[in-house]
């Protein structure tokens, strides 16, 4: 198609630019060569969810030059990714701006450079893996960029039943007003929680972008690991959805269909709560009590409590301790 057709008069704001950027060093790194689509009928391909996520490359003149577009419409990109009625939905607000799309590009220098940086922290997480293998057999990847709460570090507790070593695995996309410092929750991990699982866990990030896709998502998140050369992942209830658009138990059931695909062990669970009989924190479906009895562990409230300075029950005392001397640097 003739691009001057497409006189381009959206306004792309600096998150949507900043995503593209990662996506396009997703695709070129090599993690998520085999996502691209560089036409309307392969993104009709991944209607298929155990593909993983399709990714477009967005018409952006700003950062790039291409003389081959097709368009993808909202109705139809929404449905495939996301689902019925995701038109509104959280993750097609994310990562959908325009109905324009590029099968090729040239991406302009001052960008080339950006997206070169996050190239080489995609390959850099996977040289770290490939190097911790020689030392460890089994290697567990374990999904979460909050404060640690003792629902964590139950999940810890339980992957490490089944890896030798398990390393937490945040996606770090743009960085918004709100999110967590991520060299801060490097230093919960690392220096404080590190000793309590007698060194065998580590904070190594992973540069990529969250669609909030749930079961969808949590296919491309276990075919990712797998790549990054990970033996293990842990996925628990609403893997990656938001809104409670997708049912708890979704992204679960929808792997298990689909566990024949890859090497890597998917490590299950229902979510970490507080039982009052038995008066310790669980794995939901791992005590017989039921679900009466059973508290929920809250990110949220811990987050709350250490703004006001308070102390949440259901998190370590050290963790809070630092997490308040820290609170000014911790956002
Ligand atoms: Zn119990």
């Amino acid at each position: 198609m003739n691009i001057q057709f497409f006189e381009c008069s959206t306004k792309f704001d600096s998150d949507f630019i900043e995503r593209t950027l990662i996506d396009i060093a997703c695709i070129e790194s090599g993690m998520l060569t085999k996502n691209k689509i560089d036409n309307k009928k392969k993104f009709f391909d991944f209607i298929n969810l155990k593909k993983g996520i399709p990714i477009a490359i967005p018409y952006i003149p700003e950062i790039l030059d291409s003389n081959s577009i097709f368009k993808i419409e909202l109705s139809d990109y929404s449905n495939i990714i996301f689902g019925k009625k995701s038109e509104k939905y959280i993750g097609t607000k994310l990562s959908y701006s325009t109905n324009l799309f590029v099968s090729n590009y040239k991406i302009k220098s001052q960008y080339r450079i950006i997206i070169d940086n996050y190239i080489k922290e995609i390959l850099d997480t996977k040289f770290k893996i490939s190097q911790l293998k020689n030392k460890y057999k089994t290697i567990g990847a374990f999904q979460t960029r909050n404060i640690p709460h003792l629902g964590h570090e139950k999940i810890i507790e339980m992957m490490l039943d089944h890896c030798d070593l398990v390393v937490i695995n945040p996606i770090l996309g743009p960085k918004k007003p709100g999110d967590l410092n991520t060299e801060r929750l490097k230093f919960i991990y690392n220096n404080i929680l590190k000793s309590r699982f007698n060194n065998r866990i580590l904070f190594i990030p992973l540069r990529a972008n969250m669609f909030y896709a749930g079961p969808r998502e949590a296919l491309h998140h276990t075919l990712i690991r797998e790549w990054l050369g990970f033996s293990h992942f842990s996925v628990g209830r609403d893997h990656a959805g938001s809104d409670n658009f997708y049912r708890p138990e979704e992204a679960k059931n929808n792997l298990k269909r689909y566990q024949d695909l890859f090497n890597i062990k998917i490590l299950y669970h229902n979510g970490a709560y507080f039982c009052k009989s038995c008066n310790k924190i669980i794995l939901k479906g791992s005590c017989k009590h039921n679900f009466y009895e059973l508290k929920e562990v809250s990110g949220s409230k811990l987050r709350n409590c250490l703004k006001s300075y308070k102390t949440y029950e259901y998190a370590s005392k050290d963790v809070q301790d630092w997490s308040k001397q820290n609170i000014k640097t911790l956002y």
